[in-house]
């Protein structure tokens, strides 16, 4: 039987609000536990929340970016349930009336496919607590730093049917919240994290199979991981003639499986009603019209941009629109040296290469786009070769000065005065009198050698250009 995959995402982005959602307590990660967490934030008796209209205007920003209506009026909700990092024993969320309704997003596939995927909707919500189970013998530790920290949860409709979709779907919800400067997309700190719903059904049903919900994932490569393992694991129940159960699972990265952590509750189980310390959120026209205008240009019309403009291949102005640091640097290069494609070579290759290996994002690289674009211009004006360009390159990323700085120290400047040229192939041939014999005699491969040759006795400086023609009328002459 041939099984289809069905995925659904629920995307938490913390908000980056210097405050928390409902209280005016610090949002700053690290601090020492519980020195953030002020009477609201502790569901102290006799406290009331007030909303952070910051947090307000970041979600309106996310519906205008994925073309959502933004509900004039929306309503928080009281989430019931009971756990040590809860003290108010209910999380303030969004239930029936959520601020962003239905949007969508397009997302790149890798064999350059495009596919939408619905959002059903966002809503607003304040993160509970940490529970540190490592740090004491026998007991819990209870942080509340991190409760009341504002959170916009992303519902997608279950339109996903392979895990690399659901990659592709975090990845670019990742780069929107990124552009919008509504969250930092630290996964590692938490601030970007998903459930993941998944479910198989034989292919051609039109109903969908039960999913099991896999908690909190905090990495790319995990969520491809964990829904991967979680397809085998339901068509492996079905085949068995089992039946999944709707359950809520962990995934362990260290094993690379999920289990079962606890059976799922539906939502009337959480006695969701709307909060009597809370107004309805409303929302005028002219507040959306104000957050309108404070919209970035956007990775897709970033990328069509990069195509028209500067006739970049697709693939080039996708990679390089995937965050808005990486785009700014290649546009910095792009301008000053005044060769695109030249420009997306060199930011894909050389320094996206270099960045990767030390761990580094762009925003840290060592080589400017000022001194990368100062590099750039050394290979347009023939200055130097583009091999040689990277041993220059190199240089820059150690610290070792600008692009004209390493040309002269270490003597790289290209040579191409055809007369000295001319001196070296002469030199060459002279001193490989059996391999000339062979090329004369209709051996044209040799020619890739006798390049190579007059290459190391000008150590890689000849102009290739000029030494590809001389070296031909020598051979051949
Ligand atoms: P809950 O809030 O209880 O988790 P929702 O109905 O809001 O449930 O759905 C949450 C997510 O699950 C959504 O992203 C939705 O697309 C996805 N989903 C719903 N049904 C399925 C299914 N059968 N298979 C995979 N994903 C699903
Ligand atoms: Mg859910």
């Amino acid at each position: 039987m041939e099984w289809e995959t069905v995925i659904g995402l629920e995307i938490h982005a913390q908000l980056a609000t210097r405050s928390k959602i409902f209280s005016g307590a610090s949002t700053a990660y690290g601090a020492e536990p519980n020195t953030q967490a002020c009477l609201v934030d502790l569901g102290m008796p006799g406290v009331l929340p007030v909303l952070n209209e910051g947090a307000v205007r970041m979600a309106i920003k996310f519906g205008l970016a994925i073309n959502a209506q933004i509900a004039p009026r929306s309503v928080f909700a009281r989430k019931n349930y009971f756990y040590p990092d809860l003290p108010k024993g209910y999380q303030i969320s969004q239930f029936e009336l959520p601020v962003v309704g239905h949007g969508q997003v397009t997302i790149d596939l890798e064999d350059g496919q495009r596919k939408v995927i619905g959002v059903t909707r966002a809503h607003l919500e304040e993160d509970a607590g940490k529970s540190l189970h490592e740090d004491f013998h026998g007991m819990t530790g209870i942080d509340l730093n991190r409760a009341g920290t504002p959170l916009l949860e992303i519902v997608s409709e279950p339109d996903m049917r392979s895990a690399k979709e659901a990659v592709a779907y975090m990845k670019k919800i990742h780069a929107l919240v990124r552009y919008l400067e509504i969250c930092d997309g630290n996964m590692q700190e938490g601030s970007f994290r998903c459930d993941a719903n998944v479910s198989v059904r034989p292919k051609g049903q039109h109903a969908f199979g039960t999913r099991a919900e896999i908690k909190n994932i905090n990495s790319f490569r995990f969520v491809e991981r964990a829904i991967n393992y979680e397809v085998e694991r339901q068509i492996d129940v079905l085949e068995g003639g089992g039946k999944v159960v709707q359950e809520t699972r962990l995934y362990d990265p260290d094993k690379g499986e999920t289990r079962s952590m606890r059976g799922k509750e539906d939502s009337h189980d959480y006695r969701y009603f709307p909060d009597p310390d809370l107004l309805p959120l409303e929302i005028a026209a002219d507040t959306i019209e104000a957050v309108r205008a404070t919209l970035p240009e956007l990775p897709d019309a970033k990328r069509s941009r990069f195509v028209d403009h500067y006739g970049l291949p697709e693939y080039d102005a996708t990679v390089l629109t995937a965050s808005r640091e990486l785009a700014d640097y290649f546009e910095a290069v792009a301008k000053a040296c005044g060769e695109a494609k030249l420009a997306a070579n060199w930011v894909m290759g050389e320094l996206s290469g270099a960045l990767n290996k030390a761990g580094l994002e762009i925003t840290e690289s060592p080589v400017s786009s000022d001194a990368l674009s100062g590099l750039l211009a050394r290979i347009i004006d023939k200055t130097i070769s583009g091999k040689i360009a990277k041993e220059v390159f190199e240089a820059m990323w150690n610290g070792e000065g600008d692009a004209d700085r390493v040309i002269e120290q270490k003597g790289l400047r290209q040579i191409t005065d055809s007369s000295a040229i001319e001196a070296a192939i002469d030199a060459v041939i002279a001193a490989n009198p059996t391999q000339l014999e062979q090329y004369r005699g209709g051996k044209d491969k040799l020619f890739g050698f006798f390049v190579g040759q007059v290459m190391k006795a000008t150590q890689g400086k000849a102009n290739p250009a000029q030494l590809n023609e001389l070296l031909k009328q020598k051979l051949d002459g």
